[in-house]
């Protein structure tokens, strides 16, 4: 597949909506730089795939703006040993940006032409360090826990518990929360043992979290 040209659209894609709302993480910076958002989102026009908004990817789903993808990954505070679960794979995009900056990435998605569609773009760039999973991630992936970051990239009721009871000592868990038919607020949740320390970060956008610990959302809705 083609390399994103040099001074490309990612180079001001960064500079314009990610460095200058505030993203520092060098790690970041240079994850969002590195992957070309366009392969994710074949149907639209170069300039558009690097636009400073979601994008649909069928199925009902979004791929997020990626300042959001850029600010969650940054608040997932991410080592390069990092063990990380990503609920709702989607484009395949935001598990890109963490396979390029951890050694392992578990993704989960309940539709499963999705996961294909990601599975493959990802063969095609080379990546080798994602796992794939369809299914119902609003419960985690207990058989791979504990992750050192957990990252939900759909709106959840509530802090999920079992994706809690996943994390590791220290770990961090990144899940939106609040009514999928209006907006919800970015959660944060730092493990230290049995304690959780809980913040609240910006207001935002996404589709609903559907499954066991998440949404029942009537059948063609999503
Ligand atoms: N991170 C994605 C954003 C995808 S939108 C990207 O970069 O493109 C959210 C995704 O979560 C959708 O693809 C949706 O199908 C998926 N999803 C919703 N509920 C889910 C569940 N219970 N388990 C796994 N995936 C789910």
């Amino acid at each position: 597949m083609k390399a994103v040209p040099e001074n490309s659209y990612s180079e001001k894609m960064v500079k314009m909506q990610i460095i200058a709302r505030g993203v520092t993480d060098p790690f970041v910076i240079q994850a969002m730089k590195t992957v070309p958002r366009h392969f994710f989102v074949e149907h639209v026009e170069i300039s558009q795939a690097y636009g400073d908004f979601p994008l649909p990817i069928g199925y009902g789903q979004t791929i997020s703006q990626p300042y959001m993808v850029a600010l969650m990954t940054e608040l997932l505070n991410l080592k390069k040993s990092d063990c990380v679960l990503e609920v709702g794979t989607g484009s395949g995009y935001q598990t890109s940006v963490l396979a390029n900056i951890v050694s392992m990435v578990y993704t989960v998605e309940r539709i499963a032409p999705l996961t294909q569609k990601a599975r493959r773009i990802h063969c095609d760039m080379g990546i080798t360090n994602i796992e794939y999973k369809t299914g119902d991630g609003s419960v985690g992936w207990a058989e791979k826990a504990p992750f050192n970051k957990i990252i939900v990239t759909a709106a959840a009721p509530n802090i999920i518990e079992d994706l809690k009871w996943q994390l590791a000592d220290r770990g961090i868990l990144v899940i939106p929360v609040g009514d999928y038919r209006s907006y919800q607020k970015l959660m944060v949740v730092i493990r230290r043992g049995a304690f959780f320390d809980v913040s609240e970060n910006i207001g935002c956008r996404f589709v609903p979290l559907i499954g066991h610990k998440g949404f029942w959302v009537k059948p063609n809705d999503y």
